[in-house]
């Protein structure tokens, strides 16, 4: 095995598996149906109801490489953790490892000021609430960040805010209560990278207006409470400025490293999980004389999904024990390669799983149409795979810069 797990991963693992066979799958069609009825704008009884058990049983907070505040894995030994949590979508909340308040956590116990762990990062960890992340805007080309209009301008001890910006996932949940929003400080610095800052926005301040949720290839809520919110003259202390004016962009590096990595991890499982589903479902219906499973056509999928969840699984072992070793900053084609790999693979082998289905691949019953919307926004969110290849590309032909 090239990235052989330690006898304490391998243990939490066992654990996690054990709590998602008594918990998890039994409660996912619960999760679902509390979803549909209740709506981007409610919480779901049934993640509160789990929570305190995934606590108690020591399966909290297993993100945050290296940090006292969680179990203190690496992002290789959390690798093969999350991939678990992966394989639905109700585990990861429950064990308080979801997104974007990952993310968010990690910025704050970065980049915060002991007063912002105390308000924010602290009742973040005990999954007393959540947060969102406001980078995108609708009236901009987002995947290139320095194109973010909107404005933070400074106003005596305060920073007066005002943009519009979509795809704040969380912002439609009442537990969020705390924004990480990105704004121009300084929109005529002729560095553009430098234009940027990041700042803390409390939800219930004056002057913030969730919109609207927005739906995910029809979905609301589960796989993503993605929502429009406008910020009209919003107004925070001075102090709830990151890192200072203009440092937005080291941030985002910062926090969409280990973002990004999670992603990916999470859909391995999910890709597992629907070839396990795939795999049950030819064994089970007979066409045309035989198995579905016995076409040739079916077996060279298996297979082709099988050699292709075991290449996505290695190169993001590989970028997670770079970030480890090297660190996010020289770990980015590493980090940028998984980030195509992995969403493209997991697109292609639900796609596969859904057509073994049938008919009933594209009902919501087997739990496929939400996985396939999954792995497909993720081509998209924390940059879409042009941006990515791009990347890769530049940092290639860097090397034959004397050419
Ligand atoms: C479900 C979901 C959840 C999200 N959650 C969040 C969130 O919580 N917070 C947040 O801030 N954002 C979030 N996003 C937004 C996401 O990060 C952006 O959609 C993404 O960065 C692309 O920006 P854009 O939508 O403005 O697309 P645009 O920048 O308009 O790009 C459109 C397309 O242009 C092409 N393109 C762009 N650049 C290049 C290039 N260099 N070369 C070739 N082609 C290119 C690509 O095909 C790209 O998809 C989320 C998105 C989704 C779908």
């Amino acid at each position: 095995m090239l990235f052989p797990m330690s006898p304490k991963v391998v243990e939490l693992k066992r654990r996690l598996e054990n709590f998602m066979d008594r918990h998890i799958y039994p409660n996912e069609e619960r999760f679902y149906r509390e979803a549909e009825e209740l709506g981007p704008w409610k919480v779901y009884p049934i993640v509160e109801e789990l929570k305190p058990l995934a606590r108690a049983e020591g399966l909290w907070n297993l993100f945050l490489p290296q940090s006292h505040h969680g179990a203190g894995l690496t992002n290789l030994e959390y690798a093969p953790l999350c991939e678990v949590m992966g394989r639905s979508h109700l585990a990861p909340e429950v064990f308080n490892c979801s997104a974007p308040d990952t993310g968010n956590m990690e910025v704050l116990e970065r980049y915060g000021s002991e007063q912002d762990k105390e308000r924010w990062l602290k009742p973040l960890l005990a999954g007393e609430i959540r947060s969102c992340f406001a980078m995108t805007e609708p009236a901009v080309a987002s995947s290139d960040a320095t194109n973010i209009e909107s404005r933070i301008v400074r106003d005596g001890d305060h920073y007066v805010i005002n943009g519009r910006k979509w795809y704040t996932t969380n912002a439609t949940d009442p537990r969020c209560k705390i924004c990480i929003f990105m704004g121009k400080t300084d929109p005529d610095n002729p560095d553009r990278h430098r234009q940027q800052s990041m700042i803390l926005v409390p939800m219930d301040t004056p002057g913030i207006e969730v919109k609207r949720p927005l739906p995910v290839f029809g979905f609301y809520g589960v796989p993503d409470r993605a929502s429009e919110v406008v910020f009209t003259d919003v107004r925070v202390p001075k102090e709830n400025m990151l890192l200072g004016e203009g440092r937005g962009f080291e941030i985002a590096q910062g926090r969409l490293g280990p973002g990004r990595i999670h992603h990916c991890m999470r859909l391995i499982g999910l890709a597992e999980r629907t070839l396990e589903k795939m795999c049950r479902r030819v064994r089970s219906r007979v066409a045309f004389g035989k198995p579905v499973s016995e076409q040739t056509v079916t077996q060279e999928r298996i297979a082709e999904a099988r050699i292709m969840i075991e290449q996505a699984r290695l190169l993001t072992l590989n970028a997670a024990s770079a970030m480890d070793t090297v660190g996010n900053k020289v770990a980015r084609t590493e980090i940028a390669m998984i980030k195509v790999a992995v969403p493209n693979m997991a697109c292609q082998v639900i796609d596969w799983a859904i057509q073994a289905h049938g008919g009933g691949g594209t009902s919501n019953d087997f739990g496929l149409t939400q996985a396939y919307a999954t792995a497909r926004l993720l081509r998209l969110a924390d940059g879409p795979d042009e941006v990515h290849r791009n990347q890769i590309a530049r940092l290639e032909l860097k090397k034959y810069s004397n050419v």
